[in-house]
């Protein structure tokens, strides 16, 4: 329950410096694309089952200091949630196709400030590369498929920013936020490398292959569990090791 995270002190500085800051920003880029990433609307993306629009995504801590901080969407956002080893990790996620205006209407989330890209960090939080934080970008690179976002080439240039001491990327090395950073990075190599690998899927093109895509993707068959399970369990235990870090705080 989202009334159950009682944030510190502390832990609310942090967020609203989060809430704050802008992480990946290019003036009016959305008038190039009309709103491409919030809407993916174009019949390059033909999904039938899928409604058109983005999906946010919220940390429970960062939507626990948002609904008592910030501004809230009139749905609240759904909980996704999977049992691993012996603890329960969850995220909370949402629906969008706000054509963005959302600043205005409620608070945009970590996801949405870092899109196009998530920071690849090690658990030191040397920041190691970036790569495609939407699933559906990471499948256009897969597949050869044009988008028209251009930030998605700004890759070195973030990487620069990034890479300076005084870049406000420290924000996100807290061992909270570089958990779940890190989970990010491992769900989405196991979604490559599933990807890459169901051949039947793969040489498919146009809206066959996305249609037969989309159909796996929701049924959890491009991604192996098992194998990110395991990957999130060792992550989990050397976070605890390092950070003292648990789900449970
Ligand atoms: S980040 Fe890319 S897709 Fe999103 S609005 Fe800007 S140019 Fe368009
Ligand atoms: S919250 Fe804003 S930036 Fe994020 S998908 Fe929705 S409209 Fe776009």
């Amino acid at each position: 329950m989202i009334e159950d995270i009682i944030l510190t002190e502390q832990e609310k500085l942090y967020w609203e410096k989060i809430f704050n800051t802008e992480f990946i920003f290019e003036k009016g880029c959305y008038s190039t694309c009309n709103s491409h990433c919030c809407k993916w609307d174009t019949p390059d993306l033909p999904l039938t089952i899928i409604p058109k629009g983005g999906t946010l995504f919220y940390l429970p801590k960062e939507y626990a200091y948002i609904s008592k901080y910030g501004k809230i969407t009139e749905i609240p956002p759904y909980k996704m949630k999977t049992k691993l080893f012996d603890k329960e990790l969850f995220i909370y996620y949402k629906h969008c196709n706000d054509d963005s205006n959302c600043n205005i209407k409620f608070s945009r989330s970590l996801y949405c400030k870092l899109y196009p890209f998530i920071p690849v960090f090690d658990i030191e939080g040397n920041l190691l590369d970036l790569k495609f934080i939407s699933v559906y970008d990471v499948t256009y690179n897969i597949i050869g498929q044009k988008s028209p976002c251009y930030v998605k080439d700004l890759k070195a240039k973030y990487i620069d920013l990034w890479s300076k001491e005084d870049s406000n990327i420290h924000l996100l090395k807290n061992p909270y936020t570089l958990f779940y950073l890190m989970v990010g990075n491992l769900i989405h190599d196991n979604y490559v490398e599933t990807l890459k690998s169901n051949n039947k899927l793969i040489n498919l093109q146009g809206k066959e292959f996305w249609k037969k895509w989309e159909k796996l993707y929701l049924a959890g068959r491009l991604i192996n569990k098992n194998k990110l399970e395991k990957g999130i369990e060792k992550l989990y235990n050397d976070f605890s090791i390092k950070y003292n870090f648990s789900l449970e705080d």
